[in-house]
């Protein structure tokens, strides 16, 4: 257990031959390809997160420190239509992929895997991985349905760098990084990876991965654990496990992430065994940045080397939100990364633009939760119109088709419902290109899949919907 030591300042435990240095880590988490300050579905340049505004947080965090490492902890790059033109196959975009870019701008040193990576499928996934300039981990996906078999990605880096002690003398450090993904990736994403890939449980991953890390070179272990902060024992298969993953022995520090809280935070995540305010779950120091780019996790490492051997002495964690103060304007966005994305930008700006309908009826979503909403009915409408030229020839010719879809239960959809109530103004009819951008945003923030099944009768084998909320 380290202590929470604010100053950081060397012990007045130290003896005369020990060393001490700081080892900053800085940490973004979910940013959900959320780049530059851009909302493309309201075409308005003013969104008060994203990883452009994160980037100057990371340019002041490096400034300040002699020792710093910087890593993304998963979600990265699925999110935003900006990251959607990787994946569309229309898009004319052949680049590499917007985030990678810009992490290779920013010079992140590593970065794990989260759920969402895998939403495109494993080639999208290791194409878009190919353009990294740094190094990915994930210690507990293995590629095949047997078990155990090849690992997907490297299950952990030893990444020796050299560190400035406090009296200017310079160090050699290697800094274990472990990165582990929840296990439900193979549920959530069954379609595209079934057979391609196993995941292992994430806490008996690291009882298993972390002491051969230390055997091999590892001073320190950081997991990038994307999973959140929950209360309770380890279960097997737990998706939210950074607190018995910090109680695994030799694990110095969690960059938490995946259920997009803050860590730590006053207040925030009370609960057994979790000090909010000191930033340690199990003891262990942790952060967890928020999602979007709202936050910049910075965990400051008070590291001592007694007898050889480097250790954790005391930390200081902090997530630094990008909107320093609350309700008033966000840090500037970096413009070195408005420049490096300009290109993907500008496809993004055209592909939203194309038209692909005209409605002379008002459009909206405010009462989409409830019956008969237009912009449902024009979503179903379209599946089945699509379906119905996609089997014509076929055998499928014919056939009654049922066609089904539902508002997502999405925050800015509700907010849109209480603006209704608090509203008389009538929607105003609009071209169909900004109703279904605007429909796209309300109903679901994420490109939809449209999925057939056919149906012989009763009890023909109909998946159950997947209830449980994915960050
Ligand atoms: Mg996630
Ligand atoms: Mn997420």
């Amino acid at each position: 257990m380290t202590t929470h030591d604010p100053s950081l300042q060397p012990s007045p435990h130290l003896r005369p031959n020990d060393l001490s240095a700081t080892l900053r880590l800085l940490a973004t988490t979910d940013l959900h390809a959320n780049l530059l300050p851009y909302d493309y579905y309201a075409d308005k340049g003013d969104q008060p997160y994203g990883l452009a505004r994160t980037a100057t947080l990371i340019r002041a965090a490096r400034a300040e420190a002699a020792n710093v490492m910087l890593f993304d902890n998963g979600d990265a790059l699925q999110g935003a239509p900006l990251s959607d033109i990787t994946a569309q196959a229309d898009s004319g975009w052949s680049g590499a992929h917007p985030m990678i870019t810009a992490m290779n701008h920013l010079g992140y040193d590593a970065a794990g895997l989260g759920n969402h990576e895998f939403n495109f499928g494993l080639d999208w996934l290791m194409r878009s991985l190919a353009a990294a300039r740094f190094l990915i981990t994930c210690g507990n996906v293995h590629s095949g349905p047997d078990v155990p078999g090849p690992p997907l990605l490297s299950p952990y880096l030893l990444l020796a760098r050299q560190i400035t002690d406090r009296q200017g003398g310079c160090h050699p450090l290697t800094v274990g990084v472990l990165g582990l993904v929840p296990t439900q990736i193979t549920v959530w994403d069954t379609h595209h990876l079934a057979g391609q890939l196993t995941a292992h449980d994430m806490v008996q991953t690291a009882r298993r991965l972390v002491p051969q890390m230390r055997r091999e070179a590892a001073d320190l272990v950081i997991v990038l654990a994307h999973t959140g902060i929950d209360a309770g024992p380890h279960l097997p298969g737990m998706e939210n496990a950074a607190l018995p993953l910090a109680a695994v022995p030799g694990v110095d520090a969690i960059i938490a992430g995946h259920s997009h809280q803050v860590f730590p935070e006053v207040g925030n995540l009370r609960q057994a065994a979790v000090d909010p305010e000191a930033g340690t779950p199990s003891g262990i120091p942790a952060v967890m940045a928020g999602f979007r780019g709202s936050h910049l996790g910075v965990l400051d490492l008070g590291l001592v080397r007694r007898g050889g051997k480097w250790r954790v002495q005391s930390h200081r964690a902090e997530a630094r939100p990008v909107v320093p103060v609350r309700n008033q304007a966000p840090v500037p966005a970096d413009p070195t990364l408005g420049a490096a994305l300009k290109t993907a930008h500008d496809a993004t700006l055209a592909l939203i633009a194309r038209r692909v309908g005209h409605s002379a009826a008002p459009l909206h979503t405010y009462l989409a939760m409830a019956p008969c909403s237009t912009v449902v009915r024009v979503v179903t409408r379209t599946q089945r119109a699509a379906l119905s030229r996609a089997v014509a020839g076929t055998a499928h010719e014919g056939l009654p088709i049922l066609s089904a879809s539902a508002p997502f239960q999405d925050r800015r959809t509700w907010r849109a419902v209480a603006f209704h109530r608090h509203s008389r103004r009538p929607a105003q009819p609009s071209p169909c290109r900004r109703s279904l951008r605007f429909s796209q945003h309300a109903l679901r923030a994420a490109p939809q899949r449209c999925r057939t099944a056919r149906l012989a009768g009763a009890g023909s084998g109909l998946l159950s919907p997947d209830h449980s909320r994915r960050h």
